[in-house]
């Protein structure tokens, strides 16, 4: 009896046991197979919130991003901005300040602004206006940034329409050529300016007629991809001219906003940029007039970029200029020596290689930054 008593008992807490232990293994049992993913497309926000998911497996699915709108990106410029420049107008202000604004001081001033590759001509304006202010006017050292500040933006010009032209006139799409040398950022640009313009909500066709580059219409079609935006491409090698048309066409076609031309950065000879740019525009505006053609120009690489940017303004009509790589460089000046160089203004500037790190140049932003106390 006592056996069987026993036997009884051994038989629940064994069963109990097995209970117990299936319970808590049940909580470490994998999670059911996840969700299948949609196809289409996802925003931001729901991207987040599946972060913390499992990879979803299944079709493809396309994600794209919603790039950063103008106020964030001029938070980000005036920020980059006095990073790399700040110590220009820092060193002009100190000099400025002393006590005794003698000869020598003078010559530092003019040596750090030709240092920051401001450029001959507009230093010695520069420096002429404020030995004029400073002595005539009486101004005190602490009015000197100021007087530093009304000077600086003046030689920086804001009354210069910066506006990119996109809007196309009767009903065409606006048609952006962007062309420069090859290693100065002008893919990247492109595609940086194809996120710019769906900030905007604009429609957006992009061109890959940077035939020459290896890569460079891969490299933008991943950008368009990013941002759901079309890229028309060409074989590797192929007539630059022929795909400019085909991105063109393509962009009246579909009706959309503006068509962005990628070029070839190939600096041969003057004679063949000139035909290479002229055939481009030509053929291109068989379908629509072109609305602005941007020349970008790589800040590191001062006179050199000069000398590139005269050439370009030679052979086509450049309305506005796009500086790449000012994060990488303290010589901001070159705004100033470059608008002046071509009389056409900086529309753009790179400050990062991040996919929104492109803003619109503002000389008001710029000057803060230059004399940004906390950089
Ligand atoms: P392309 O030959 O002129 O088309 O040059 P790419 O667009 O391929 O750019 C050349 C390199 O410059 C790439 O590594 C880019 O990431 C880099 N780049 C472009 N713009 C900027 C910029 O504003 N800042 C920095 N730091 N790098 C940049």
């Amino acid at each position: 009896m006592t056996l069987i008593v026993v036997l009884v008992l051994a038989i629940l807490v064994v069963g109990l046991g097995v209970g117990a232990v299936a319970l808590v293994s049940g909580r470490r049992q994998p999670k059911a197979p996840p969700r299948q993913a949609p196809t289409g497309t996802i925003l931001e926000e729901e991207r987040a919130s599946r972060a913390t998911e499992e990879p979803l497996p299944g079709p493809q699915v396309t994600t794209l991003e919603r790039p950063d709108g103008t106020a964030s990106r001029l938070v980000r410029l005036r920020q980059r901005l006095a990073r790399s420049q700040g110590g220009l107008g820092r060193s002009l202000l100190a000099l400025l300040s002393r006590d005794r604004l003698d000869e020598s001081t003078w010559e530092d001033i003019e040596d750090t602004l030709l240092t920051a590759d401001v450029g001959v001509g507009p230093t010695q304006e520069l420096v002429e206006r404020l030995r004029t202010r400073m002595r005539v006017d009486g101004v005190s050292a602490s009015d000197a940034g100021t007087v530093l500040r009304e000077e600086l933006l003046a030689l920086v010009d804001p009354t210069m329409d910066r506006r990119i032209g996109v809007t196309g006139a009767d009903g065409s799409p606006g048609v952006v050529l962007v062309v420069g040398v090859n290693g100065s950022g002008k893919t990247t640009s492109v595609g940086k300016l194809a996120r710019v313009l769906v900030a905007e909500d604009k429609s957006v066709v992009l061109g890959a007629a940077d035939t020459f580059r290896a890569a460079a219409s891969e490299q933008l079609s991943t950008w368009g991809e990013r941002v759901g935006v079309d890229v028309v491409t060409g074989p590797e090698g192929s007539d630059p001219a022929s795909v400019a048309f085909d991105s063109v066409r393509t962009g009246v076609e579909r009706g959309v906003d503006v068509v962005v031309v990628d070029t070839a950065g190939r600096l041969q000879n003057k004679a063949g940029l000139m035909d290479e740019l002229g055939k481009v525009k030509r053929v291109v505006e068989k379908q629509a007039p072109v609305t602005e053609v941007l020349l970008v120009l790589d800040a590191t690489t001062g006179q050199n970029g000069l000398v590139q940017a005269r050439v370009f303004r030679d052979v086509v009509d450049v309305t506005g200029i796009v500086l790449t790589k000012l994060d990488g460089s303290a010589k901001g000046g070159i705004v100033v020596a470059v608008q002046r160089e071509l009389g056409v203004p900086v529309k753009l500037v790179g400050v990062g290689e991040g996919p929104d790190d492109l803003a619109p140049f503002d000389a008001e932003t710029f000057v803060e930054a230059l004399l940004d106390q906390g950089a």
